[in-house]
């Protein structure tokens, strides 16, 4: 079976189609049909967010030959088109600035950019990670950006703005490109999924989308890893390939804390160590849990800062109103000492064990300073000491 990567098979063609950077397909799209096109453009942000896609988008509607000048719909079927979209155009130069670094790389460049193109509108040169230039290799860059022949353009990009020269920065049309929200990966994947016909869960897809953590590129790497593995994504792959447990499983964690059931917390615990997940892994999903539950109680579940699948908010929604806000504050607290604390012990399963316990006990577990501040607040509320009452 012959295997394209996602990432190639699904690559987006058009400005709205690049995932979670609409307002730079809106803004270039503008640009274009109103004949305001910079001679030169910088595309910032991390890796995997949709740069080198966008670059490839715009040098097809700058030289599209099914247009008379350039269009914001690029036919994606003609020769230049297609040409641009396999990255071997002839008059599209992709330069990879961390292996061409030097101002020979440079002088080449500026040799070459005097011919006009050989069937398009324009040269285009895109020098993706513009950072890694030379000093040097950078001044002579200036010198072509200071007067730019008609029939080129420049589209560079990179991931550290702040190692590009002031002079350069201040000729070119700046781009930033987001992280990709975590909602926005999931639902990509989704799509993918059913083009593909592959059954996965929602949960399974979002713990993905999380995992690449704002990049699309690691997103669909992931989601090829486990197709290719399994035809399918489920639970086990995901464990396997991220080593992250499922969400169900750490609200069954959480539900027992809620109980004051630590049985059942440490036998929840027992369960996600058996399928293979590490304490790690752990410890940050249960951390996850828990600031999802203080988002809930603080912002709301209709929050932007929460990022679950439907079914989930529902859920976390209904574990946070179990807690009160301070608990889950403290919880997190908790959480994030023992994943500090399990790093070298010979003992973290017992750590963990130990932050589920005092997680679930949390009334037997407050500080004495606690106790006495609550003392003084029920004597200044004139209540005896006689009546317990059993709050954080
Ligand atoms: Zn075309």
């Amino acid at each position: 079976m012959s295997y394209l990567v996602l990432a190639r098979k699904y690559r987006s063609n058009t400005f709205d189609e690049v995932v979670g950077q609409e307002h730079i397909g809106q803004t270039l799209v503008n640009a274009i049909k109103t004949g305001r096109i910079a001679h030169a453009f910088l595309f910032t942000g991390t890796r995997g967010v949709g740069k080198t896609t966008m670059a490839r988008i715009l040098a097809k509607a700058l030289n599209c030959l099914a247009s008379d000048e350039p269009t914001a719909e690029p036919c994606n079927e003609c020769e230049v088109c297609l040409s641009i979209g396999r990255g071997d155009d002839m008059d599209v130069v992709e330069i990879d600035g961390a292996s061409n670094r030097s101002i020979d790389d440079i002088r080449e460049l500026r040799s070459n950019a005097i011919f006009r193109p050989s069937r398009s509108r324009f040269r285009i040169y895109y020098i993706d990670e513009v950072h890694m230039l030379t000093r040097e290799a950078f001044n002579a860059l200036l010198k072509t950006l200071e007067e730019p022949p008609a029939h080129v353009k420049f589209i560079f990009s990179t991931t550290e703005t702040e190692k590009i020269p002031a002079t350069i920065l201040s000729r070119c049309q700046r781009f930033d490109f987001r992280n990709i929200p975590t909602r926005a990966i999931a639902a990509h994947l989704r799509t993918l999924c059913d083009a593909e016909k592959v059954t996965a869960a929602d949960d399974a897809l979002f713990r993905v989308a999380r995992a690449a953590g704002g990049s699309m590129r690691d997103g669909l790497s992931l989601l090829d890893q486990l197709m290719s593995a399994a035809g399918e994504v489920t639970d086990e792959g995901v464990v396997r390939i991220l080593g992250t447990p499922s969400d169900e499983r750490m609200n069954d964690i959480a539900a027992a804390i809620a109980d004051g059931n630590s049985a059942a917390a440490l036998g929840a615990l027992a369960g996600v160590l058996q399928s293979g997940v590490t304490l790690n892994s752990i410890i940050v999903a249960l951390g996850g849990v828990y600031r999802n539950m203080m988002l809930v109680s603080t912002c709301g579940a209709q929050s932007d800062l929460i990022e679950l699948p439907e079914m989930q908010l529902k859920a976390v929604s209904e574990l946070a109103t179990r807690f009160s806000t301070p608990v889950l504050v403290h919880g997190l607290a908790l959480l994030q000492a023992a994943g500090r604390n399990i790093r070298g012990s010979s003992v973290a399963r017992g750590l963990i064990e130990a932050t589920l316990v005092r997680l679930a006990e949390a009334e037997k577990f407050i500080s004495p300073e606690h106790i006495i501040e609550r003392l003084e607040q029920l004597a200044s509320m004139g209540v005896g000491a006689g009546q317990k009452k059993n709050s954080l």
